[in-house]
């Protein structure tokens, strides 16, 4: 179900802690640098101790609890969410989805799937709500803001993924490049960011200095820059096509798990990117 800002559902607020108990909750770098900050650990302890998937999922094996599913590794029964001023989009939505196309953002809802419609205690005791009352009432955002940065670094990187293609003259060239896209596409989260190497450092900002409050919006800024330099000075001077084919692939595996991390579909993301490449005459 697709919903507006002024639509009404029984939404209720995440504190009851029922809605952390086995759900996919994506992050990305942000969230987990503000959460870092918030809880005086590293962007890296955060991703050892927290996430799953290559560092983009939040790990759930704590003690089980709502349903007998178990719980977030930042919730605590006695105290709920540990993380709870800086706690992931993904969790100031519940039960709500968000997508974005162009300017257009619109909440998606799958009824009855969610635990919280079917006896959640929030629920039924607490009022209905507007999307966009509750949307407030959770701060979210700032939060929607981050997503949105984030979203649109990785179309940088996907297009710096085809530049690096198109500029060198490797597809002009007939270098075969869409089977070594295909194949990251497919990738698992793990596996695909194993495959990143050092590149995955700074795809997640652990190697980003910055005085900025972490996870804030110049926060966010100073790490597209930084990710940004890295890239032009790593290969902007390539000239050998396998090291120009690496690079490229490298770009689009970044451009793909930054999507995961924002709750996004890779593979949908990666089907419309290299069908324009392949319209563009990629092979
Ligand atoms: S981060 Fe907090 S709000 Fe989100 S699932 Fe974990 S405990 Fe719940």
């Amino acid at each position: 179900m697709k919903l507006h800002r002024h639509d009404r559902l029984p939404l209720t607020c995440t504190r009851e802690g029922t809605c952390c108990h086995g759900k996919a909750v994506w992050v990305h770098p942000g969230e987990i640098a503000r959460m870092g900050a918030d809880l005086g650990l590293t962007s890296a302890e955060v991703i050892d101790r927290h996430t799953v998937d290559g560092g983009i999922r939040l790990r759930f094996d704590g003690p089980a609890g709502w349903k007998g599913l178990p719980a977030c590794t930042f919730y605590q029964p006695s105290q709920g969410c540990r993380a709870h001023p800086g706690r992931p989009l993904a969790c100031r939505l519940y039960p709500l989805g968000r997508e974005r196309h162009g300017p257009k953002v619109r909440y998606l809802h799958e009824g009855k799937v969610f635990p919280c419609l079917t006896g959640c205690p929030s629920v039924v005791t607490l009022p209905s709500l507007t999307v966009g009352a509750y949307l407030d009432g959770q701060e979210a955002g700032p939060a929607e803001s981050a997503q949105d940065a984030y979203l649109d670094l990785a179309s940088d990187l996907a297009e710096a993924a085809f530049a690096v293609a198109f500029d060198s003259g490797l597809v002009a060239a007939g270098h075969p490049l869409i089977p070594a896209w295909t194949s990251m596409a497919a990738h698992d989260p793990t596996t695909r960011a194993e495959s990143l190497g050092p590149w995955r450092e700074s795809l997640l900002g652990l190697d980003l200095s910055s005085s900025e409050a972490p996870g804030s919006a110049p926060w966010i800024t100073a790490h597209r820059q930084h990710l940004q330099a890295r890239l032009q000075a790593s290969f902007a001077t390539l000239a050998d096509p396998a090291a120009l084919a690496s690079a490229s692939t490298t770009c689009l595996g970044m451009a793909l798990h930054l999507v995961q991390s924002l709750g996004g579909d890779p593979a949908g993301a990666a089907e419309k990117w290299l069908g324009r490449a392949r319209a563009l005459g990629a092979r």
